[in-house]
């Protein structure tokens, strides 16, 4: 569904429900999409996102960071370069993709594909300044080698580092929402992680 028709049901629908009961909505969950959808109106999501990206073998790779303080603002955002290439790399997965796959299973540009070549000799973490048991402990070098052999434990660490990014992300939301930066928010995720036109490209 188009997220401009959902926002508006959304928000119609809302409108009808007693405003002391949680709306739980099912079926989204990427970053871009959470953030419209809460902002109508949406208190609960499913958690299918990570494992979906963790599918694919990939990490969740945005910024969310909303802090004024430069001390925690730990996360450094992924170098431009970087995210440009990301992007370029989600395009062209979707243009080389199964088009009858749902497009649910495809790369979105808030993940790194670490399969690709390019993190072979990437001696980083997932993400600089992320606290997960992946970060802390491997590169994303052991990662593409653990994904291009095939190995079981690369899934488990994706989900590790997948898990924690997505539960900071709605930690984020959650002060942001408190805090009146839900506009804020808004433009560093989509800036650093997702464009709006992105599956339209
Ligand atoms: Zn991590």
């Amino acid at each position: 569904m188009e997220q401009a028709l959902r926002t508006q049901l959304i928000t119609a629908v809302t409108k009808e429900l007693p405003e002391d009961k949680p709306r739980l909505l099912q079926g989204v969950g990427r970053p871009d999409e959470v953030l419209a959808c809460a902002e109508a109106g949406v208190d609960l999501f499913e958690s299918f996102f990570p494992f979906q990206v963790t599918e694919r073998g990939c990490a969740l790779c945005f910024d969310y960071d909303v802090s004024p303080d430069p001390e925690r603002a730990g996360r450094a955002p992924p170098a431009v370069l970087e995210l440009e290439e990301n992007r370029e790399t989600a395009v062209v997965a979707q243009q080389n993709g199964d088009l009858n796959l749902d497009e649910r299973t495809q790369m979105t540009s808030f993940e790194i594909d670490l399969k690709d070549k390019r993190y072979q000799d990437d001696f980083r973490p997932l993400v600089e300044g992320c606290g997960c048991y992946c970060c802390k402990n491997h590169q994303r070098a052991y990662m593409h080698h653990l994904l291009v052999t095939n190995e079981l434990l690369a899934g488990v660490l994706l989900m590790i580092h997948n898990t924690a990014h997505y539960l900071g992300f709605f930690r984020a939301l959650r002060e942001a929402l408190a805090g009146d930066k839900l506009d804020l928010l808004k433009r560093r995720v989509l800036r650093e992680g997702g464009r709006q036109t992105e599956r339209k490209d």
